[in-house]
């Protein structure tokens, strides 16, 4: 290959063809651009019934799964959405990058992407770490749990899961029980069941409640949004409940917002009693990983009306769909959205 047309193909492979279409936060996205990812995510819901799982639309490109924090569910499947997709996937955690002998993330991510990568998927401690390298890195970015920032990928598979199990999500009262302090995932989710039209009441003990959490989506969540600060009442006709774990690891040396885990188990676990507040088709979902006998009883966790597992099988079609987006641009729209 001559000079000129060596350089070019070479410029060719490394700038995308379309500008990346990041996925760092849920405000990131409108309306219509969640319904089509969750439409996306319903046909590759189907592929995983399929003997053979594998589609090729991502054949030939390279996603980097980069984790500085622990992760079973979420590292797990954007692995396996990228190797259903037919990318490659490589993954790197914290204490196996150069991140533990000193390199800044930055550095470790502008090195990584000197290598062509289409996609980094990266979880980090740090709020705000995707947002930094969205800015810095060519290729796209997505954000798989930034500290107590956010988790959208999550808020998308919850939807997903919502949706499937109630047919809609506009008018549904969603209720968000548990460590809302130091939560990626309500974070996610009140900006996305807001957007989608849902109302969400936040259910917890004053001091588990972030000041003007809210707000966090500005009318758009202010308008949705209420806050119960007794199980009975939060609970009190919710079509959906989401438990969320006590996030100990984030605590990080501050006072103590509650008397000991057995109390707030006691106040505002959900046991198969404190679960006959909600109306009586209402589903249970928790984002994993769940704290048995603590946040949720075995019986409910176990119960009929759990769509835990169903939410972790979500998370693959999600993923799919939206390292789909990430790589490839928007996707086409399909079927009504309800
Ligand atoms: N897996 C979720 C997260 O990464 C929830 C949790 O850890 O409790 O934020």
């Amino acid at each position: 290959m001559g000079g000129a047309l060596a350089i070019a193909s070479a410029y060719m492979r490394c700038v995308p063809r379309h500008l990346p279409r990041h996925l760092v936060s849920i405000a990131d996205l409108s309306r219509g651009e969640i319904a089509q990812i969750l439409d996306r995510a319903d046909r590759y819901w189907a592929l995983a019934d399929e003997p053979v799982k594998k589609l090729a639309s991502l054949r030939g490109r390279t996603v980097i799964n980069m984790f500085f924090e622990n992760s079973t569910r979420t590292r797990t499947s954007f692995e396996i959405a990228a190797k259903r997709l037919s990318a490659e996937a490589v993954n790197i955690s914290g204490s196996s990058t150069s991140t533990s002998k000193g390199e800044t993330l930055l550095d470790t991510a502008e090195n990584l992407e000197a290598m062509s990568p289409d996609a980094i998927v990266v979880r980090h401690s740090f709020g705000g770490a995707a947002a930094m390298l969205a800015r810095k890195v060519r290729c796209a970015v997505i954000n798989a749990g930034d500290g107590q920032h956010e988790h959208p990928t999550q808020a998308l598979l919850d939807a997903a899961t919502i949706r499937r199990a109630k047919g809609r999500i506009e008018g549904l009262e969603v209720a968000i029980v548990g460590d809302l302090a130091h939560s990626r995932v309500a974070r996610s989710n009140i900006l996305c069941l807001a957007r989608l039209g849902a109302r969400i009441r936040l259910v917890a003990p004053w001091t588990l409640i972030p000041r003007g959490i809210e707000q966090i989506g500005g009318d758009e969540t202010r308008e949705r949004v209420r806050i119960a600060t007794r199980l009975e009442d939060g609970l009190d006709g919710a079509d959906v409940v989401m438990m969320l774990r006590v996030q100990h690891e984030r605590f990080d040396g501050e006072a103590p917002r509650f008397p000991n885990t057995r109390e707030l188990s006691r106040t505002f676990g959900l046991s198969e009693r404190s679960l006959g507040f909600a109306r009586p088709d209402a589903i249970v979902m928790h984002p994993g990983p769940i704290n048995r006998g603590v946040e949720l009883s075995p019986q409910v966790a176990d119960g009929p009306r759990a769509v835990i597992l169903q939410q972790v099988s979500w998370g693959v079609a999600v993923r799919m769909a939206v390292l789909e987006r990430a790589i490839l641009g928007d996707l086409p729209v399909e079927g009504a959205w309800g």
